[in-house]
């Protein structure tokens, strides 16, 4: 296995950028997550690590190899990634053996069979050889398609949304079983996604971009405890924003005062709380407009001089009317506007 990395990679389609100086690193026998809204430029990340598009400007590497640059582009089928991508389905006239031993062409016969019966019993689907993919379900394909990109012993797997499509429940096994895998045969792993709970379940890092541009490139921890933005902060979680301005070093809201001695006196800033750094006690200052379950919390919707907040409380407190609320300041966060 061998990490990945791009630096200040530019691609631009009919003169629009996708990416825009684009750094990054996928770490050897690590998950990385690219996580960004759609058009945010993950799928291009994608195809020029593939080497299915060449770089307009900075290189990507291989372990130690440069794979990409404007002046070079090595083929993919050189390049030893493995990929599960929706468009690259698994083949309809094969069985899911026959899809997982067609990247073992090189090897002898007796090899090839016992390499592929391996990956199919890693993924669970030892029994299923000889199935269609048109007999299996969305999520058997998926874990055959996971076998078939990590059978050749690639240096790296590239991940395209594999868990969109597929009910909640199945989602989130796959997602699980599909991490045991990675993380068993330690392999190094780019995963796409625009589902921040994924983004956090999965990853060793986290990648967050937006518009071509990459905003923050953390461990998942510390994207969530010291998002570098505001937009980053909205990325991995409900917020409630404001837009206040810094005075004495702080910047006050109809909730609370949010620490903002790290900018400017005086300068404009937008605040972020998280809905569970929103602690609510018996008082009369904030009014209580709803309550609902929301898993382990209740979720509450308060209302402060017109401003209406969303707070994650332990289930079935009993709430009054209205309460005093207190914002915590390891999910408070205030950055320049
Ligand atoms: P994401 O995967 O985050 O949804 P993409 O990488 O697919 O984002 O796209 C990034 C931007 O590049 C978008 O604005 C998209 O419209 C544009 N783009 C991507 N591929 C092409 C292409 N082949 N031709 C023209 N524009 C493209």
């Amino acid at each position: 296995m061998s990490s990945v990395s791009l630096t200040n990679v530019s691609r631009a389609y009919a003169g629009v950028a996708a990416l825009d100086s684009v750094s990054l690193t996928a770490p050897e026998a690590k998950v990385l997550a690219l996580l960004g809204p759609s058009g945010s430029g993950k799928s291009t990340i994608m195809r020029l690590i593939a080497g299915l598009e060449a770089v307009d400007a900075g290189q990507v590497r291989i372990g130690d190899e440069i794979v990409s640059t404007p002046s070079r582009t090595l083929a993919a089928e050189a390049r030893r990634i493995g990929m599960v991508f929706q468009d690259y389905a698994l083949f309809p006239h094969l069985t899911a053996g026959a899809n997982v031993a067609f990247g073992l062409d090189k090897l002898a016969r007796a090899e090839r069979d016992e390499k592929t019966l391996r990956w199919l019993d890693r993924v669970g689907l030892k029994h299923r050889a000889h199935a269609y993919p048109h007999e299996l379900s969305g999520g058997e394909q998926q874990r055959v398609a996971l076998a078939r990109a990590l059978a050749p012993a690639p240096r790296a797997v590239l991940l395209d949304e594999p868990f969109s499509g597929l009910d909640p429940v199945l989602r989130a096994e796959l997602r699980d079983a599909t991490l045991t895998t990675l993380a068993e045969t330690k392999t190094t792993t780019i995963f796409v996604t625009h589902d921040a709970e994924d983004a956090l379940q999965v990853a060793d890092r986290l990648a967050i971009l937006k518009a071509g541009r990459m905003l923050q490139e953390a461990p998942p921890r510390e994207a969530y405890d010291r998002p570098a933005s505001l937009h980053v902060a909205a990325a991995l979680g409900p917020i409630n924003s404001y837009r206040g301005r810094v005075q004495s070093g702080v910047v006050q809201t109809p909730f609370g005062n949010v620490a903002a001695a790290h900018l400017a006196e005086g300068a404009e800033a937008d605040v972020a709380v998280r809905a569970e750094a929103i602690a609510l006690r018996a008082g009369a200052g904030v009014r209580v407009l709803d309550v609902r379950p929301h898993g382990a919390h209740d979720l509450v919707r308060l209302e402060s001089r017109g401003l209406i907040w969303r707070a994650l409380a332990p289930a079935r407190i009993n709430l009054g009317e209205t309460v005093d609320v207190e914002l915590a300041p390891t999910g408070a966060f205030a950055f320049a506007v």
